[in-house]
């Protein structure tokens, strides 16, 4: 039972670790880019709401978030723990997920930030295939095993609308401006753990793992 954050830029290799991580300790996988995406492609209201921010490559308001964060963390399937991917994002994202946990009396144990330098941050991003089941690939650095195609549902891969260059440029400023300060913040609660992510995707694995283990 583990309550964790994933943190790190655009292209830092969080989905992929957060499959890795939800499978080993059983726990979900809460990616709130996939919860939009899922919302842009059913045409709800929320998806609606998303859409123009996210093909920019700005950060959706937090208000949306925020609520969004809040009906999910309150599902039952959090009650043996869970992983955060790309939320919190603000500051008053992370001060609103400190108040949901204390509501629901839960705490976070461990925040993870996964660090990679900006140029292999464009490389990742430049060629990354996506599948709707959350899977994430990449054409040169962890392609599927058949072209196109999923290993884990078959599903059809795609290319995000929101790895362009010019939106790639968007997400990165966001990230500095507004996301890397909140390591500090976990950083001054002892929540922070900081693991490289330029290695192979099984040795970053078993850093995170080693790092939650030292924790349980
Ligand atoms: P990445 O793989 O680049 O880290 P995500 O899939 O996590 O991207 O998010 C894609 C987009 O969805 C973001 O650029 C942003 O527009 C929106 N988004 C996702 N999570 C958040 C969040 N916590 N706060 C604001 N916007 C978000
Ligand atoms: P994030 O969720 O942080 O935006 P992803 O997990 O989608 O990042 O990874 C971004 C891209 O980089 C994908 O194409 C993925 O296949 C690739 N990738 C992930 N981890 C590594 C790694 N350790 N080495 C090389 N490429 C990686
Ligand atoms: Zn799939």
């Amino acid at each position: 039972m583990v309550n964790l954050v994933l943190v790190g830029a655009p292209g830092a290799g969080k989905g992929t670790q957060a499959m890795k991580i939800s499978q080993k300790y059983a726990i979900p996988h809460i990616s709130t880019g996939d919860i939009l995406r899922d919302n842009l492609e059913r045409g709800t209201q929320l998806g609606l709401q998303a859409k123009e921010f996210m093909d920019r490559g700005e950060l959706v308001p937090d208000i949306v978030l925020i609520g969004i964060i809040k009906d999910r963390l309150s599902e039952p399937d959090t009650a043996t723990g869970f992983l955060l991917d790309g939320y919190p994002r603000t500051f008053p994202q992370a001060e609103a997920l400190d108040d949901i946990l204390g509501q629901i009396t839960k705490e976070l144990d461990v925040v993870i930030d996964i660090e990679v330098p900006d140029e292999v941050l464009v490389k990742r991003l430049a060629g990354r295939r996506m599948c709707r089941c959350g899977a994430s690939y990449h054409v040169l650095f962890n392609p599927p095993e058949v072209d196109g195609k999923c290993d884990h549902c078959d599903g059809e891969l795609y290319q995000r609308d929101d790895d362009t260059e010019e939106a790639v440029k968007t997400r990165l400023v966001a990230y500095y401006a507004q996301t890397h300060p909140l390591i500090d913040y976990y950083s001054t609660k002892g929540l922070l753990r900081t693991v490289n992510g330029t290695g192979s995707i099984d040795d970053i694995f078993r850093e995170i793992c080693a790092a939650i283990d030292r924790i349980l």
